[in-house]
């Protein structure tokens, strides 16, 4: 008699006791766990592309404080020329082109510049993902941690975060984990994160997500064209400049995007055509994943449905034992038998 496994999730689901135990258990409600909140005093940077040049002094910046290798992409070993966020690129810039790109911040014959790095979710899909907790939300900024020690290397987090932040190091001999962690050193250090620090027009501005957030509605209520003033380095650092105030879009991306973020965009051109993945649920990804385990687990119904194949198995394999010695408990692909 052989058992495959087929047969095994047949009889897990079939007729035995056990297998309707596990029916009666799938029958209860879910607890469904709510999307975490920002916490108490959160902080993050609002990156505004209608103010961005393109300078890339921010991808400098985020080098020197972090040590980072630069990449060259163009052969020339002369300049630090990441295209994407890799293993040695915390944060880039890109630009959208359309047409003649004579318009800036405009989708029709425009261009505009978009920043990519970590965006320090409010409840982030790499923490929940990662078995070791070597990536950790502090419970106190939000700020998004890696722990390199703790780092078994499994890439759960590469493969759960909704925005491809987190990057693998392939080419080294000691990979880790790359990402941003809002400049984790500097903060302790009592300074802002060096891509803020850098940015010589305040798109990418540092600050509590409060004082972010009355700054996104400030700029929000704005009518375009009208002179506006815009901060440099932090909220209220005091180093304004003055510019007309453009047409953003409506959306203001990390908002609630896969339950919010903590690092939030302003643009003029829809968030689609800016490399960053739109049409994602209010409610975060870890929320749902983390509800579907209890549910499972917590509710023993997963356990209960293996238990019950085993149960199953067991008991037509011991009724079999007597007609066929044969006892197979998975097929191999290749067609070989693993005998119990
Ligand atoms: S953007 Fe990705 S890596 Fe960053 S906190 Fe969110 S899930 Fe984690
Ligand atoms: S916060 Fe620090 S690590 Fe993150 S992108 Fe800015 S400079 Fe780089
Ligand atoms: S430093 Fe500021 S203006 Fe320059 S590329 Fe970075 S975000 Fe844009």
């Amino acid at each position: 008699m052989s058992i495959t496994r087929r047969n095994f999730l047949r009889n897990a689901a079939g007729g035995t006791a056990a297998a309707a135990a596990c029916a009666t258990l799938a029958s209860m409600p879910a607890e469904a766990r709510e999307s975490n909140k920002v916490p108490d005093k959160a902080i993050g940077l609002l990156y505004d592309s209608t103010l961005c040049i393109g300078c890339k002094a921010c991808m400098s910046g985020c080098k020197e404080a972090n040590e980072l290798p630069l990449e060259d992409t163009i052969g020339e070993k002369l300049w630090d020329t990441p295209l994407e966020l890799s293993g040695k690129t915390y944060t880039v810039i890109k630009v959208y082109q359309h047409g003649t790109m004579e318009n800036k911040d405009k989708a029709e014959n425009g261009f505009a510049h978009i920043k990519r790095q970590c965006l320090h979710c409010v409840d982030p899909s790499c923490v929940s993902a990662c078995p070791v907790s070597a990536m950790l939300k502090r419970p106190e900024d939000g700020v998004v941690t890696y722990n390199k020690d703790a780092c078994i290397g499994c890439r759960y987090c590469v493969a759960a975060c909704p925005f491809g932040v987190p990057q693998f190091q392939y080419d080294t001999p000691t990979p880790q984990i790359a990402k941003c962690q809002l400049c984790k050193h500097r903060l302790a250090e009592g300074k802002i994160p060096a891509c803020a620090q850098q940015c010589p027009t305040g798109a990418t501005l540092f600050g509590t997500y409060p004082a972010l957030s009355a700054e996104i509605e400030r700029r929000k209520a704005l009518k375009p064209g009208e002179a506006a003033l815009y901060p440099r380095r932090t909220v209220d650092s005091g180093d304004n400049h003055e510019k007309p105030a453009p047409e953003y879009v409506e959306h203001v991306y990390g908002q609630k995007d896969a339950g919010g973020t903590q690092v939030r965009y302003l643009a003029g051109v829809p968030f689609d055509k800016l490399a960053l993945p739109v049409g994602l649920p209010d409610r975060s990804y870890a929320a749902d994943s983390e509800t579907l385990q209890h549910t499972l687990y917590g509710g023993l119904i997963l356990p209960g449905v293996a238990l019950a194949g085993l149960v199953a198995a067991a008991w037509k394999g011991s009724k079999d034992h007597h007609d066929d010695d044969d006892f197979d408990m998975f097929d191999h692909p290749e067609g070989g038998k693993t005998h119990g």
